[in-house]
């Protein structure tokens, strides 16, 4: 059986084309993909600019998306635990289960992973995916289109985790793309941080967190210092999680943080080195944790959606039919030219 899929050849050389659909090995499904996610990593992959590509660790060609959804057409050998009709989405890392990282719960950094839509393994910009139940969620309760949010979410869970926010912190989100806008609702609405306060520097991004941040901040109109010290009786934070990669970023929670704070970092650098005052983090007791990817916490991430403690459909903007390459190059240059207010951009391949 053939499929149309989005394929990526080299850089920006991006087909739209038939491709061979791989029969569900023992302890596989084939699920026929319903909605998926175009996200900041697809524009390094479609460029060939991603780290992995230069580190020989994922090559080319690619179908790309690690944001999808879809329901289960058929089982592979052995499959107990799903059937026809579910409703899943699958995880991006694809870890082997048995080496030293996977045994200790950081199936994230498997040595022997791959990436679903990133390195080695087919990702959801095609009609169907062949996946692995061992990394595949089911839902119910939510769209075709908030499941292949899911991923992201997962993304921001790990990161608002591993900050540890708690009903005694004021947390400070930087970066008020998808990853930043979810992070602020799992810091209000799953961990029931004391404040939740959120920065960028695009209005109708920081808009769309008013109802779930008790302050936005745009750091290109107001300083953030007098804004986080107005807004929090003059405390300052005690958790930040770092969603945007910006270099002068430390330089900036320097001015917010407070003693015995902690800094989760899940937004890429992208090669940049952001200076760091190290004297001001020893002698404050300041944590800094980099957060890579959602290991354990899909289950728990799903059931926040289901019980709408997190909304995605708060972030999704676009909603587009993908039956060409024009099509996929239009939804693509609308995620990355943040055309028309784009935020998360869903395509249906
Ligand atoms: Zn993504
Ligand atoms: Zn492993």
């Amino acid at each position: 059986m053939k499929m149309k899929a989005v394929v990526v050849h080299d850089s920006m050389d991006i087909h739209y084309e038939d491709v061979e659909v791989k029969q569900p090995s023992p302890g596989e499904v084939l699920i026929k993909v319903k909605a998926a996610g175009l996200c900041g990593t697809d524009v390094d992959i479609l460029s060939a600019e991603l780290f992995y590509f230069k580190t020989g660790m994922a090559k080319l060609p690619l179908i790309p998306g690690h944001e999808w959804s879809g329901e289960i057409i058929e089982l592979g050998e052995g499959v107990k635990e799903f059937a026809v009709g579910d409703h899943v989405t699958g995880e991006c890392t694809v870890a082997c289960g048995f080496c030293k990282m996977c045994v200790s719960g950081k199936q994230n950094l498997c040595t022997n992973r791959t990436e679903t839509g990133v390195m080695n393994r087919s990702g959801g910009y095609a009609e169907y995916i062949t996946f692995p139940v061992s990394s595949l969620h089911k839902f119910s309760k939510i769209s075709f289109e908030e499941g292949a949010a899911v991923e992201p979410a997962c993304v921001a869970m790990e990161a608002v985790k591993r900050a540890r926010v708690s009903p005694e912190d004021n947390a400070l989100i930087i970066g008020s793309g998808p990853i930043g806008l979810l992070a602020a609702q799992i810091c209000k609405n799953v961990f029931a941080a004391k404040r939740t306060l959120l920065s960028g520097t695009r209005d109708d991004r920081l808009d769309r967190a008013k109802g779930y941040t008790d302050g936005i901040i745009n750091v290109k109109k107001e300083n953030l210092k007098n804004r986080v010290m107005a807004l929090t009786d003059g405390e300052g934070v005690s958790a930040v999680i770092e969603a945007a990669g910006v270099a002068s970023s430390f330089t900036d929670i320097e001015g917010v943080i407070m003693g015995n704070g902690r800094i989760s970092c899940c937004g890429f650098f992208g090669g940049k080195t952001a200076p760091c005052n190290w004297d001001f983090i020893i002698t404050n007791d300041i944590e800094i944790i980099g957060s890579l990817g959602s290991p354990g916490v899909w289950d728990f991430t799903i059931q926040c959606m289901e019980r709408g403690k997190i909304n995605a459909k708060n972030i999704i903007t676009h909603d587009l039919t993908i039956k060409s390459k024009d099509d996929f190059m239009n939804a693509f240059r609308i995620m990355e030219e943040r055309r028309d207010g784009a935020c998360k951009v869903i395509i249906h391949p």
